[in-house]
Order: C-alpha cells, then structure tokens, then sequence
C-alpha cells in the first residue's frame, strides 16, 4: 500500500518548492471523512484516492491535481459539501473537485443519445480544466487495476467502457503508459481466454526472452559506445493487447508473433537519435518499409520518436524506438508532461498550440447542436491514426488517415472547404475522394461560386469537415425549403384572394406558430416546403373549409411527382460511369454529344455539378480546362441504363409509328418521351428518347428500324 511519504517524496523529486501542506491537510480530511469506509476488496478506503494520488504524483502533476486526488470522492461518497471544501482548499482545489465529483455521475450506457450526451459532457469538462481529465483517468486506471474485486456482471462494462472512451482519451492526450495499461485491463475482463493465454505463453518463455534480452542490448551498448553516443537501451515485453491485436490482425498464433519484446534507446539529442539509428542499421539489416520518423513529422498527439526494425542477430525481427529523454517524457505522460508543476496556471500558449486537437475539439462542440452527431464526428477523431502531407508552400498539415482533398481544405478555411472544385496531388488531378498518402502536396482548385454538395459527406473523414458541410447543408435546406414553401403558400394564397405578407404578419398566423411550436413565420414557411404542413392549413385559417380550392392538393402532388421523375432520372445516371476507379461520383452527360456505354469518352471537373461526360471526339471538349480532366471510364458493372436521342424520317403512313415502337420495344428498349412531327413532303420525322443499357443495344434498335418498311433513315442524335 502506498504510503503519504511516497506521495511527498515523488513531488519532492521533481517540485523542492511544492506546498506540502496542502497535500497533508488533504490527506488528513480525506482520512477523516472515508473513516469506517472499505472498498470491495476490503481495505480501507482511503487506500483509493491515496493511489490515485500516488499515479498523478509519478505523472509530476502540480499539487492541487494530486490534492483534489486524494479528495476526489469525498463530495460523492462522504457528507462533504463542496462549500467545505472550498473553505478548507480554496476555489481551485474546489472547482477541481467538483469536476471530477459531476464527471463521475457521468454513465457511459449502451444507448448511443445518452453516451453522445455524457461524452460531450466529459470534454466540456476538459474544456474547463484538463486537470479534471487527467484525474479522472488516474482515478479509472485505480479502478480498472482493482477491478478483479468487483461481481462479474460489472466488470465487463466498465473495462468495455474503458476501452471504448478512457483508453482513446488517454492516447489522443499522449498519455502513452496509461492507455497501453488501461487497454491491457480492458482486455483481460473482456478477453479473459485470449489474455490468459497470452498470460501463460509469456511466462512460459520468460527465462529465453531474458536472454534473447540481455544479448541484443549487450550488442547495442558495445556498438553505441564504439561510435561515441551515449545512450541507455531498454527491452521490454509488448503490451498483451498489442500482442492480441497483431495475432488478430495476421491471423497467426502466439508462437508466429516474432517481435513480442520491443527495444527502446534513449539518447541526449536529437542528432544522436539519427546516430544511434545509423549504429543500429550497421548492425543488423533493416526490414525494407518499416522505418518511420516521428521525429521530423510528429503524430498529432505529440509523440515523437524514430521507429525501425531490424533483422536481429538470430534472424529474428527486432523492433526499435529511438527518441531523446525529453521525447519519452512526452511519450508515456503526453499532456501531463506539459502541465508538471505550472503551479495554478493554465497551459502556456505555446503547449496549448501543441494541442489543436482538444481546441478543435471545443470549437465544434459549439457549433453541433445534435449530440449524436457530435459523438460520430468526434469519435472519428478519437480513433484515426495521421498521414503527413504538404501545402503548395511545403508546409507540414497532420490530417487523420483516410483524409481526402477536402479533408485538407476544411482544415486550413471554411471558405476553402466551400468552393473546392476538385483538387491536385503532386501536380496531378484527383478526384475529391483520394485518400491523401503521407508525403503527398495537396493544392486545391477552386470556384467562387461553388457550394459544398451532400455526397461530400460520403467520404470526408475529419469532424471539422464534416460539421462545416452539415451545417452548410442544413441552412442551404432551410433557405430552399423556406422558399419552395413560400411559392406554395403564395400560390394558395391566390386562389384564395388572400394577400401573402398579411397572412404572414396576421394574429391567426401567429397563433398557428405558437400552437404548433413553430417558431415564427420562417419556420412554418419552411415546414411548408418540406410537407410538414400543408398551405391549406394556413388558407384554412382565414377561409371557411367549405370554401377551400380542393385542387391545390392535387397539384402540390403533381408538382412533387415532377421532381421525383427529375431526381430518378438524375440517379440513374449515377453508377454509369467511373470516375478515376469510383463507380458512385456525381456524374451528368454532356447534353452536346450524349455519350452512351461503349461511345469512348473523356470527363471534366465541372464547377458544382460533379463530373462532366462527353464523348471523346465531342467539339466542346477541344474548349475544356485540361487542368479540370479526369480519367472516366465506363462502369461494366452497371445495369443503369441511359438515355439515347434518335431521329427516325419515314414516310407518313398510318401504322408505321406502331411498328417503329414495337420494333424498338421488341429489342428490350424503354421509350421514355416521343415526339412526331409531320412534313408537308408526306414525310414524319420521330424522335424518341430510348432508355438503353448500351451502345450495342442502340445499334441494334437502329438496325431493327432500317430493316423496316417505309423508313427513310434513322439517326442517333447529338445536339448543340
Ligand atoms: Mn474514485
């Protein structure tokens, strides 16, 4: 059991100037207060905030984080009030405890609203004060090494609760040793098989991994020394759930994974990291693509090191973490590390920096109003891992893996984000969902009049991007559905002799809106627009029932059904075409030359209207931007079909209409729209647009109609 010595001498260590007393009298009450407690496990309780206490003082917090440590459950658990302890400790100690007290009450269930909820709750706690965070992790981290105490029906919430928010949380602050150790409990109580297996394999080659540990560390001090760098080299057992993940992941079984010790070197300087890294690569032979420097391209979370692996000295993979003294403070204690004895001030402004990641964070918090959308926006943060990637300029942006064009655009301006029309990767045109590589120069192509569009939202990864273009759309929404639904009330209006902007402005209107919680005019405008309410009701406000034009209705539906053709036709065009490999771009035909499948063609990056096809010989392609070009390809796959413009001249006889459309339905051939013209020659000329699946068919139909009687030619159309 950890003693108040330990705790006093560990601050001792790294703050001589520390108030001591603060953290004593905190002890003392804390003693007091949890006196004739136990836990489950039957010690007292006081031994729990004492070993929170003892996490955060090896984490060289400042003392009032270590003091609201050992008082973080006296407010929950004891008849303490917050006023007491405010009287006793101070505003600071005081805020600090009542934020661990209200995170506490926080329950993580499986229903996702109230999760989203309480998540949010947790990171405007953060907002407040990270200390409180960084607490109530020590103070989970306690629980979890104590969970064995627990019935069994709670120990799998909690350690799944723990893998799914307190690990992520802890690796996004960089709090590396606390998440790898967290992780590992987790998966003990949610594993327990797998972690008793992996349990017993490592102990039972112990004494050979001993071993196989003293002879690779013997070979890199010597080596080191001869080369003048002075460094300690370390090996260590993986974490269980690393070892898991990697059986999991190439699917092989304990005695596959080679590389279960991991060895780490560190050194004074970054330039002797790149020296012992030269000394390790002599030595043994480096395994090609497995070298990655963290320390020129940080993650985002700050971690720096360099990694490699090397074939070792039995011919066996050895992997290798190489960083500075400074760098492996950062690594196992992340944002703590930055914090340390700052007593009673917030981070410098130049570690805050360090964390975008929490500031971004707070920013979208208040911008998303709906809390399941927020925990799906910030959850894909939480979880990515970075690609690095380069502006024109060559300056270094961290994106989080899967990042497209857009991605990278939202990041830098929200106007950016708005007007990106497509985008070039080391000078070559990509489609806006390429998944950026780490290394990649990102410049993005622009049009001022440019509007996010919807299917955005199908492939960009980061919340920032994908908050700014839902509410982009969502007020775009609300601007055209305000509209539609004022040409429809106006309409209504009319056949009714009622003047539209009275009827807005009226009592009744008014009354309506607070009847319905509708708040204002604007709001039962675009209710309108969407169908919620139909403008008869609001007609129906100043018109007797009996009174009211029956056919409005009907011609509301008729104007919806105009739309739904508009939009099936529009979807059908989709998954057409591919476009650099993606079968589900937002495509449209050149109305000019109306390619077909099998016609050969070329597409262009259109300003808003996804991506133009025309056929390749097509005159207005000689005009287009080269820049916008993509590669487009028809999609083999498809059995979407497209529409075809023929002419057919034949001579004006009754029944040959009949056999022209049985002939093109015969070959399997929708007519979607018919028109004939009849020429004072005694000739008509028919044009049909022809539902067909490729360029095949169209030949075909034309072929069945010349071979009929009385045709005089038939020709495929292209227009302008
Ligand atoms: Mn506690």
């Amino acid at each position: 059991m950890i003693r108040l010595h330990d705790i006093l001498d560990t601050i001792s260590a790294y703050n001589p100037e520390a108030d001591l007393d603060v953290i004593k009298k905190a002890y003392v009450f804390s003693a007091k207060m949890h006196e004739g407690q136990t836990r489950q496990s039957g010690e007292p309780y006081l031994v729990h905030p004492m070993e929170v206490a003892g996490i955060l003082a090896r984490m060289k917090l400042d003392v009032p984080s270590i003091a609201t440590a050992l008082l973080h459950d006296t407010v929950e658990d004891t008849v303490t009030t917050l006023e007491e302890v405010e009287r006793l400790f101070g505003p600071e100690i005081k805020n600090l405890v009542d934020g661990v007290t209200k995170l506490s009450r926080i329950q993580f269930t499986s229903v996702e609203e109230k999760q989203a909820e309480n998540f949010r709750k947790m990171l405007m706690a953060m907002a407040q004060d990270i200390r409180v965070i960084l607490i109530k992790l020590a103070d989970r981290l306690h629980n979890m090494r104590t969970l064995e105490h627990l019935p069994e029906k709670r120990q799998v919430p909690i350690a799944q609760e723990t893998l799914d928010i307190y690990a992520p949380i802890a690796n996004r602050l960089g709090i590396q040793e606390m998440k790898v150790e967290l992780e590992d409990l987790a998966l003990k109580y949610l594993k327990p098989d797998v972690w008793r297996h992996i349990d017993e394999q490592v102990k039972k080659r112990a004494s050979q991994r001993e071993k196989h540990i003293s002879e690779v560390k013997n070979s890199v001090e010597r080596t080191l020394k001869e080369h003048h760098v002075v460094g300690e080299i370390y090996g260590r057992l993986k974490h269980y759930q690393s070892i898991h993940k990697k059986m999991v992941a190439q699917n092989i079984p304990f005695d596959e994974v080679h590389d279960i010790v991991a060895f780490r070197i560190v050194v004074d300087n970054v330039q002797q990291c790149y020296e012992a890294l030269g000394v390790i690569h002599a030595l043994w032979r480096p395994v090609p693509g497995r070298f990655r420097d963290y320390i020129a391209m940080p993650k985002a979370n700050n971690y720096q090191s360099l990694h490699t692996t090397v074939i070792g000295p039995h011919g066996d993979r050895v992997e290798f973490q190489i960083r500075t003294r400074q760098m492996h403070e950062t690594a196992e204690h992340g944002i703590a590390a930055h914090w340390k004895y700052k007593e009673g001030r917030l981070m410098e402004d130049k570690d805050e920096m360090k964390f975008k990641w929490l500031r971004r964070l707070l920013e979208w918090q208040s911008e998303i109003s709906d809390s399941t959308e927020f925990l799906e926006t910030v959850k894909l943060d939480l979880f990515a891992e970075d690609v690095y990637i380069f502006t024109p300029k060559g300056q270094l942006k961290e994106l989080p893996r899967g990042s497209t064009p857009l991605d990278f655009a939202y990041s830098i301006h929200t106007d950016l984000g708005h007007s990106t029309v497509g985008a070039k990767i080391n000078g070559k045109i990509v489609p806006l969902r390429y998944q950026l590589h780490s290394g990649d120069t990102v410049e993005i192509l622009t049009q001022k009049e440019k509007h996010p569009h919807k299917d955005w939202l199908q492939f960009v990864v980061t919340s920032r991007a994908k908050a700014k273009i839902r509410s982009f759309l969502r007020q775009e929404e609300h601007d055209k559905s305000r509209a539609i639904g004022h040409e429809v009330l106006e309409k209504a209006c009319g056949h009714h002799g009622l003047n539209i902007n009275r009827v807005l402005k009226s009592r009744e209107m008014e009354e309506f809106a607070k009847n319905a919680s509708y708040e204002g005019a604007d709001a039962i405008l675009s209710a309108i627009g969407y169908g919620k309410i139909s403008a008869l009701q609001i007609v129906g406000l100043f018109v007797p029932h009996d009174q009211l034009v029956p056919e409005e209705a009907a011609r509301e539906k008729a104007r919806e059904s105009v739309i739904g053709k508009i939009v099936r036709r529009l979807t059908r065009a989709k998954g057409l075409v591919k476009v650099s490999g993606y079968s589900d771009m937002l495509v449209n035909f050149g109305k000019c030359c109306n390619p077909v499948p099998g016609d050969s063609i070329v597409g262009f990056v259109t300003r808003g209207r996804g991506v133009s096809v025309h056929v390749s010989d097509c005159p207005k392609v000689v005009g287009m931007d080269p820049t916008r070009r993509v590669d487009v390809e028809w999609d083999q796959s498809s059995d979407a079909t497209h529409i075809a413009k023929i002419r057919v001249v034949c001579a004006d006889r009754p029944g040959l209409l009949a056999n022209i459309t049985e002939a093109i339905t015969a070959e399997g051939v929708n007519i979607s729209a018919a028109s004939i013209h009849t020429m004072e020659d005694q000739t008509a000329v028919n044009n049909f647009d022809l539902e067909i699946k490729n360029i095949t068919q169209l030949r075909d139909v034309i072929k069945a109609l010349e071979r009929l009687k009385g045709i005089i030619s038939v020709h495929r159309v292209r227009e302008g």
